[in-house]
């Protein structure tokens, strides 16, 4: 496949489109990156996979049907060890189909009250999935290490990022410089992966 002069971020989470984003054009390939918010609305498929693979091209898929461009959909997440890895694929929606995300950091902490910290460990999970209009799938997967605090603290990111400490760190992830973050993180990973591989095909 030739590498596309355009893809969509299939993602609805500004927070989200904008570490893509910035993750994606810091290589310079010069390839155009829209949002869902550039394009005619459709229909969001609900994500009812097990995985976040399977959610990840449940959402790819659907944007590169409904636009006709190559599709690129996030599906990610935090794994609580003490939790039997849940949130997990619920993270978004943990504490109830209305809730946001203080509601979902209260719950997880409420739920690992007198957890000690050897045992508050999980990790944030990325799988990122690219769908294009003639048939081409792929996956690429980002891990990011840690442990859930013990109290909230910072105000970069977004969901978790207050509660989580990545590993080899005092500080939460929501402390970090956009760019920090990013060095390490799961999304991270997986996105940069992407872009490698972007930039081999012929353009
Ligand atoms: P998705 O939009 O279905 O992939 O849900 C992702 C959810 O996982 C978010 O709403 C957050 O709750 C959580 N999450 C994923 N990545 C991060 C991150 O980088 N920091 C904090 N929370 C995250």
């Amino acid at each position: 496949m030739r590498r596309p002069d355009r893809i969509v971020l299939a993602t609805n989470n500004p927070k989200k489109l904008g570490e893509l984003r910035r993750i994606i054009e810091a290589e310079e390939l010069g390839v155009e990156v829209l949002g869902l918010g550039d394009l005619a609305p459709y229909p969001e498929p609900e994500e009812t996979e097990r995985t976040f693979e399977g959610n990840a091209f449940l959402k790819a898929g659907a944007a590169a049907r409904e636009t006709g461009l190559a599709a690129v959909a996030d599906d990610s997440g935090l794994e609580v060890d003490e939790l039997n890895s849940m949130p997990g694929v619920r993270s978004a929606r943990w504490a109830g189909p209305a809730c946001d995300d203080e509601d979902n950091n209260a719950l997880l902490l409420a739920q690992l009250d007198g957890v000690p910290a050897e045992r508050r460990t999980g990790r944030f999970v990325c799988a990122l999935a690219l769908v294009t209009p003639d048939g081409e799938r792929r996956v690429w997967h980002g891990l990011m290490p840690g442990r859930v605090a013990e109290a909230p603290a910072g105000e970069n990111g977004f969901g978790y990022d207050p509660l989580f400490i990545p590993a080899g760190m005092e500080v939460t992830s929501a402390e970090l410089t956009p760019a920090e973050k990013d060095s390490i993180s799961h999304r991270g990973i997986a996105v940069r992966a992407f872009v490698d591989w972007l930039g081999e095909l012929d353009a």
